[in-house]
């Protein structure tokens, strides 16, 4: 509990009159007997001790000067006249208000003395405005906080000496002056003089001799903490200099080391950030780069195979041509027409995706109705789904769907490659729904499937450039770039996709367009 400076005004000045009426009370059997002049101490004494009291009481206030002051002043008012009434009380109720008259000063003179309170409140509280700024200085500036403690050294060994001194001189009084063979009064100053000298000397050493070893072990400890909290700096810096960059030092006090401690701990935490960000940007350079690498490997790997068939069957035709019935020139010319369409197929698909990952994929965004895509879309896959395949593809397209905001070709590219895919993936006899509603937040598109669905293993990778999950029946049927391309060309309308499968019960393909609405349409 914090004692000096902790309570209100109101409190402070009344604790101060009590103490003060205590002291008299104490004092009062004495009194009555005393005479004057001692009766004028004893009313001395008692303001003393309540200005004393509510002045260290009583908390300091904070503001500008000129309220501090007036709000001092009007305390200290209020503290004398609290203390010139209480004792007035006090005196007439044990009928010795006489006591005021008797007193040295006279009536006016005790009332006066007891008035005193007022400056002597102000007094204690200028010590104590003070005492305030001291110790903040001294905690905040280290050179303030060692001077403190010399100056308190030398305040316990200055009390030490006085007391010794006032003890020697006490011993001196005894000494009888008439006896000292010196017959004029400057061979009795000199006498005074070198007695006084002896006593400075001894309580000097006195003082030393008891207060050396603390000082020592004092000065000790005060370069002890510094230099510790240095010592532990310096670790720290080692330690951040060998990677450790969540190393922070303890904050002590509020002096300037501690503010060189807050301030490298702050350094330290920006220098965390900053490594954190550039091993973030590290990793992922190295992740496109190693995504170049292999999207390179397997651009070269797809592109070899219909290049091979290629040139095979153009060298075939170019050597025997001669031989060469016109049935199966014709044969070989299907099979070079199929394999360069599906190079272009691969070309337009790769030039399409990155024109997107450098952000130069023209769009030519625009309200979408989408239900007359998905309609056209299954309209041109589904003969030849059910030819080709025995799997029927059909839409499911809810009335009065708003249009979505995209590229009409790009929104009928991304329908038509989950068609395709659910046409490729589902066995003969199953079927293939296209559907079109009004979701949260947009048009959803949804393809779904009967078909052989997709491993959860196989799940998350099935966006990704030339991924193929590893099915031999299909081996040939595609690239692996369809859904990549799905998922970039949504994602550049500002959409999503999701899918939802498992083996053996197919599986739904769903892609969120935003919807065209005129603020939207405004905004963009
Ligand atoms: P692909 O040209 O191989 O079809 P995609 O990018 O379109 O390439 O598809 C990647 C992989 O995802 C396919 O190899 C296949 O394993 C799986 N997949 C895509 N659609 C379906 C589907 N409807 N049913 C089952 N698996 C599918």
């Amino acid at each position: 509990m914090k004692i000096l400076w902790s309570v209100s005004a109101w409190r402070g000045c009344l604790e101060g009159c009590l103490v003060g009426m205590a002291l008299l009370l104490i004092t009062f059997s004495a009194m009555v007997e005393a005479p004057p002049l001692a009766i004028s101490m004893f009313f001395f004494l008692t303001m003393v001790a309540a200005a004393g009291w509510a002045g260290l009481r009583v908390r300091l206030t904070a503001g500008p000067w000129k309220k501090v002051l007036i709000t001092e002043g009007f305390h200290s008012l209020g503290m004398a006249a609290g203390l010139v009434v209480g004792v007035g009380a006090f005196l007439a109720v044990s009928g010795h208000l006489d006591l005021l008259q008797k007193s040295h000063v006279g009536q006016w003179g005790s009332i006066f003395f007891l008035g005193l309170g007022a400056p002597g409140y102000l007094g204690v509280r200028v010590f104590s405005y003070f005492w305030r700024f001291w110790d903040y200085l001294r905690r905040t500036r280290y050179v303030w906080g060692l001077t403190h403690t010399i100056l308190c050294l030398i305040g316990a060994v200055g009390a030490l000496a006085l007391v010794t001194a006032i003890i020697y001189t006490a011993k001196v009084d005894q000494i009888n002056l008439s006896e000292i063979p010196a017959d004029s009064i400057f061979g009795r100053v000199v006498v005074w003089i070198f007695t006084f000298l002896l006593i400075s000397l001894l309580a000097g050493f006195v003082g030393a001799s008891i207060f050396t070893l603390p000082a020592v072990g004092f000065s000790y400890w005060v370069a002890r903490r510094l230099t510790g909290r240095l010592d532990h700096l310096v670790e720290t810096a080692n330690a951040l200099r060998q990677g450790n960059f969540s190393a922070r030092v303890k904050v002590e006090g509020q002096d300037e080391v501690a503010a060189f401690q807050e301030n490298f701990n702050n350094m330290a935490a920006d220098l965390e950030k900053s490594t954190r960000t550039l091993q973030e940007e590290r990793d992922k350079v190295a992740r496109l780069l190693t995504l170049q690498r292999e999207l390179t490997a397997g651009i070269s790997h797809e592109l070899r195979t219909p290049a091979a068939t290629l040139t095979g069957y153009v060298d075939s035709l170019r050597q025997n041509l001669d031989q060469q019935t016109p049935q199966s020139i014709r044969h070989d010319l299907e099979i070079i027409a199929h394999e360069a369409g599906r190079l272009q197929n691969i070309l337009n698909d790769l030039l399409t995706l990155s024109q997107s990952e450098a952000d130069r994929l023209s769009l030519k965004l625009q309200p979408v109705a989408v239900e007359e895509v998905m309609r056209r879309a299954v309209d041109t896959l589904a003969p030849l789904a059910w030819k080709s395949k025995r799997v029927q593809v059909v839409a499911d397209i809810k009335d009065g769907l708003p249009p979505a905001w995209g590229d009409a070709l790009r929104v009928e590219q991304i329908i038509l490659n989950l068609i395709q895919n659910g046409v490729r993936y589902t066995p003969p006899g199953g079927a293939v729904v296209a559907s079109a509603s009004l979701a949260e937040g947009g048009v959803l598109l949804e393809v779904a499937d009967t078909g052989e669905g997709i491993r959860p293993e196989d799940l998350p990778h099935i966006w990704e450039r030339f991924y193929r999950a590893d099915n031999s029946e299909h081996v040939g049927e595609g690239v692996g770039l369809g859904l990549a391309l799905v998922k970039e060309l949504t994602e550049a309308m500002g959409g999503s996709v999701d899918v939802e499968s498992a083996p053996g019960e197919g599986s739904v393909f769903r892609v969120r367009l935003p919807v065209c609405d005129t603020i939207a349409t405004f905004l963009r």
